[in-house]
């Protein structure tokens, strides 16, 4: 029988280990904060922000919402990420991405303080991911995957796994956090040739293209595991994955679902990076 990977149940697991990590640094006095930087009032960024914050009280983390014009320049910009990388209290930075097109995002990325850098824009951390450095911090998206394989005993060693999608915030890292688990990997991405034969070869199998239920059943493996990554809502609201989920999961070992999968366990997994960076920066 196919097993649905709920998002819920390994968010709730991380939520309750970081509370006895929150209690345990309360007691030294000390209380990770998270800055979330957000340019104008999208309404993706503000709905993300509510869960953020919402995720950060239940935890014990402060957040420190700082929302800047939509117009804002580029030097503007950079001297409120100069003031906020110099604050003490705070222990970890999130921006809101895409910027606004005034803003040089590379620019951004390189004036970050690496060590609170828990969304991993600076290449510093890109480089540690890369290493399998430990001391660094991996995209939370790429980071929930590998939290629901964990929390589900997947296992990944020895088997084939093909990322769908190349993305530096979610392919690459995904990539590279499988290859540290021993799978053989492969990443595929708008160019693949015969991508159907390579699909039917996957053991295990990330979507993140950014296509509508784009993986089909004729796609899988009899009794892959499938991990969706995508967020694909239409003009009516409804949300879908990159995987056309009421086809595959008779054909899938497992699977998660969208909604309640992937992105149920991103804000979880952020906040066990801002108490790593807290821990790191108070503790060490
Ligand atoms: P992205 O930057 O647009 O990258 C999409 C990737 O998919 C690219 O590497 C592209 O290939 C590849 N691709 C596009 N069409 C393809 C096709 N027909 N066949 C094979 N590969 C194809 O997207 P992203 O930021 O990585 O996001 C991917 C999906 O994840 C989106 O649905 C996004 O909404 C979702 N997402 C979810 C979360 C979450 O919390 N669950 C977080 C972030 C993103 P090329 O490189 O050749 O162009």
């Amino acid at each position: 029988m196919t097993q649905l990977l709920k998002g819920k149940p390994v968010a709730d697991a991380i939520v309750e280990s970081l509370k006895s990590d929150t209690n345990v640094l309360t007691t030294k006095k000390i209380e990770p904060c998270l800055a979330l930087i957000r340019v104008g009032n999208k309404s993706d960024d503000v709905a993300y922000e509510r869960a953020i914050v919402k995720r950060c009280n239940a935890i014990g983390i402060t957040s420190r919402q700082i929302e800047l014009p939509e117009d804002i320049t580029q030097d503007a910009f950079l001297d409120e990420l100069k003031k906020i990388n110099e604050d003490q209290k705070v222990h970890s930075i999130l921006i809101f991405r895409p910027l606004p097109k005034q803003l040089d995002e590379k620019v951004i990325e390189i004036n970050i303080a690496p060590q609170k850098d828990v969304d991993c824009l600076h290449p510093e951390n890109t480089a540690k991911l890369l290493m399998g450095d430990e001391s660094g911090f991996i995209p939370c998206t790429p980071m929930a995957v590998m939290e629901i394989f964990k929390h589900y005993q997947i296992v990944l060693e020895g088997k084939n796994a093909l990322v769908l999608g190349r993305s530096m915030v979610v392919g690459k890292p995904a990539a590279l956090l499988l290859l540290q688990e021993n799978a053989t990997v492969t990443v595929a991405h708008s160019r693949t040739r015969d991508l159907d034969k390579i699909t039917s070869d996957a053991d295990i199998l990330i979507a993140a293209i950014g296509r509508s239920e784009f993986v089909r059943e004729d796609h899988i493996k009899e009794g892959a595991v499938v991990a969706d990554v995508g967020i694909n809502v239409d003009d009516q609201g409804n949300m879908t994955g990159d995987v056309h989920q009421e086809e595959v999961k008779t054909k899938a070992g497992a699977f998660t679902p969208v909604p309640g999968g992937v992105g149920s366990v991103t804000t979880a997994v952020l906040a066990k990076q801002v108490v790593k960076a807290c821990k790191m920066q108070m503790l060490s």
